[in-house]
C-alpha cells in the first residue's frame, strides 16, 4: 500500500516510513492511495472473530509491504492484550435504538489507548528494524499525554517528553501521566495554556536542525496508523449489529476530527455505515463546516469536555481531501489561505462529498447534562461528559428508527468525576486496575514557558542520533 500526502508534493511512501513520518514533507497528512475494498462477503465473514483477528483483517491492507500478517497478529495481541475487557470494545445496548460503544477499556482509560497502544508497538518494531531511535515530543489537554506516555513506556528506542500546562489538566489525568516512572518518560509542567505548551512543541519541530538531531516524532492524531487502528472497532460493532445485511449509524464527541474521520474509512472501505454524526460542543467550528460550509475559527471556550475544546480540527483536511476530489494542488492553495485568515469556505465539491455521509450537532452544557441523565435513568449507565455530547447529538439523528445509532463512548466516567456528579449526584469511582493512583509517587520537571529552557531540557536528557 502506498500513501500519498494532501497537499500533493510530499513523495508517495509506504506504511512503515508513513508511520515514522507523522506528517509529510508538504506540510500535508498521508491517506492511502487508493482505499481497499471489503465485498458484503468478507463482511459476513468477520462475524464471530476475536478483537484481535477482525483487527488482523481489517488492517491487512493497509500494512501490506510492511508487515506480514503474523507479525500484524503479534503486534495486535500485545497491543489487546492490556485492555481490561475481553471483547476490547463492548457494545452496551441503552434503549431499543440506541447503543454505546466502549472505548475507553485500556489501561489509561479513553479511546486513545485503542490506536496508542498499536502505535506503541508499531514504532518499537520499525525502529528495531532500523536501528534507530526516536524522541516522541508532545503537548496535552489531558487525555493524549497519558496515552502516549503508557504505551511507550520503557521501551528503549524511544523518549517520550510532555508538556501540559501546569494546574489546567485533572488530578487523574496528570496523575495518569506523572507516576510512569520508567526512565524513556519525561513529564514537563509548563507555566502557561496548553496553547502556549502547543506552540512550544510547534518550535521544536520548526528548528530543523534540532529536529533532525533528535529525529523527533509526534503522536497527535495526525498519524495516519492511529486513524487506521480506529477503523477497526466500527467493523467490529456494524458486524455485531447487523452489517452486512443492515445499515449502522455512529454518533462521534469530535474535536479533531481522527475518530469519525475512521469511521468514513470505514464506509469507503465497504461498511454500510447510514450516517456520521459529528458531535461537537460549544466549540462548533466543525457544525458550522458541515452545516453551512463555513470553516472559520473562534476562540476556544473552555468546557467539561476539553478533550473536545478545540477550534482547528488537524484531521478535518483530510475529508477536504477525499471528499473534494483528491486534488492537492488545489487543497494546498486552500489551506495557506486558512493558516492566514483563519477563515475558509468549503468548496461545493467538499460539501457535497462530506454531506452524503456526514451530519453534525453542537451540544452545549444542558444538553450534555440532560444525556448523563437519560442514560442513567433509562439504562442505569454512568456516562462520561464526551460520551453524553455524543448521545446528545445520537438521539437528535434524523434517521428511520429501525437504524441502530452506535454513541461513541470515548471516556470512562472515572476521568471526569466533579462533571458526571454534578449531572447525575453519582461520584464514578476509578477502576480497580488504576486504584493506587492517588497514592504513587510522582515526577515531573517544572518548566517556564520559554522556549530555551524547554529545548535545554530535552537536549540535555534525549538521546542524539548517532
Ligand atoms: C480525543 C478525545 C475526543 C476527540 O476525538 P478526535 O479524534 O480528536 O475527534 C473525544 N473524547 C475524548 C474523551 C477524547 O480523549
Amino acid at each position: 500500500m502506498h500513501y500519498v500526502s494532501t497537499r500533493g508534493s510530499a513523495p508517495a511512501l509506504g506504511f512503515e516510513d508513513v508511520t515514522l513520518a507523522g506528517l509529510a514533507s508538504d506540510g500535508g497528512l498521508y491517506l492511502p492511495e487508493s482505499w481497499p475494498c471489503f465485498s458484503a462477503e468478507d463482511i459476513r465473514a468477520l462475524a464471530g472473530l476475536s478483537y484481535v483477528e477482525t483487527a488482523v483483517r481489517v488492517m491487512a491492507p493497509f500494512v501490506a509491504g510492511s508487515l506480514g500478517e503474523e507479525e500484524l497478529r503479534e503486534l495486535c495481541t500485545a497491543a489487546y492484550g492490556r485492555f481490561s475487557h475481553d471483547a476490547v470494545t463492548p457494545l452496551v445496548q441503552l434503549d431499543h435504538r440506541h447503543w454505546l460503544l466502549e472505548l475507553f477499556h485500556g489501561p489509561t482509560l479513553a479511546f486513545k489507548d485503542v490506536a496508542l497502544q498499536l502505535l506503541g508497538q508499531l514504532f518499537e518494531r520499525f525502529l528495531s528494524r532500523r536501528d534507530d531511535h526516536l524522541t516522541i515530543v508532545g503537548a496535552t489537554s489531558g487525555d493524549t499525554g497519558s496515552a502516549a506516555i503508557d504505551a511507550v513506556a520503557g521501551r528503549e528506542k524511544i523518549d517520550i517528553f510532555m508538556l501540559h500546562p501546569e494546574g489546567r489538566v485533572s488530578d487523574v489525568q496528570r496523575r495518569q501521566m506523572t507516576t510512569v516512572l520508567a526512565p524513556n518518560v519525561y513529564n514537563i509542567a509548563i507555566d502557561g495554556s496548553f496553547d502556549d505548551a502547543q506552540a512550544l512543541v510547534k518550535a521544536m519541530f520548526n528548528d530543523a536542525a534540532f529536529a533532525r538531531r533528535f529525529n523527533l516524532s509526534a503522536v497527535n492524531s495526525i498519524n495516519w496508523a492511529r486513524l487506521m487502528a480506529q477503523v477497526v472497532y466500527y467493523f467490529y460493532a456494524a458486524v455485531r449489529l447487523g452489517a452486512p445485511e443492515r445499515a449502522i449509524a455512529f454518533s462521534v464527541p469530535t474535536g479533531n476530527f481522527g475518530d469519525v474521520f475512521a469511521g468514513y474509512v470505514a464506509a469507503q472501505m465497504g461498511l454500510p455505515v447510514a450516517r456520521l454524526m459529528v458531535a461537537t460542543n460549544v466549540n462548533d467550528i466543525l457544525h458550522r463546516a458541515l452545516s453551512e460550509g463555513d470553516y472559520s475559527q473562534g476562540q476556544v471556550v473552555a468546557t467539561a469536555t476539553p478533550s473536545m475544546d478545540i477550534q482547528v480540527s488537524s484531521n478535518f483536511e483530510r475529508l477536504l481531501f477525499d471528499a473534494g476530489g483528491r486534488d492537492g494542488k488545489a487543497l494546498a492553495e486552500q489551506m495557506k489561505g486558512f493558516e492566514a485568515s483563519k477563515a475558509m469556505r468549503l468548496t461545493n465539491a467538499q460539501r457535497e462529498g462530506a454531506s452524503a455521509l456526514f451530519t453534525s450537532a453542537r451540544v452545549d452544557a444542558d444538553g450534555m447534562t440532560m444525556a448523563m441523565r437519560w442514560a442513567y435513568d433509562a439504562a442505569g449507565q454512568v456516562i462520561d461528559p464526551h460520551s453524553a455530547i455524543g448521545l446528545a447529538a445520537a438521539r437528535s439523528i434524523d434517521l428511520d428508527p429501525s437504524v441502530p445509532v452506535v454513541t461513541l463512548a470515548t471516556a470512562h466516567a472515572a476521568k471526569f468525576p466533579t462533571a458526571v456528579e454534578r449531572a447525575t449526584g453519582i461520584r464514578p469511582s476509578l477502576p480497580s486496575r488504576v486504584g493506587d493512583l492517588f497514592a504513587r509517587e510522582e515526577a515531573y520537571a517544572k518548566l517556564p514557558g520559554t522556549f530555551d529552557a524547554v529545548t535545554a531540557y530535552v537536549a540535555e536528557r534525549a538521546t542524539p542520533r548517532a
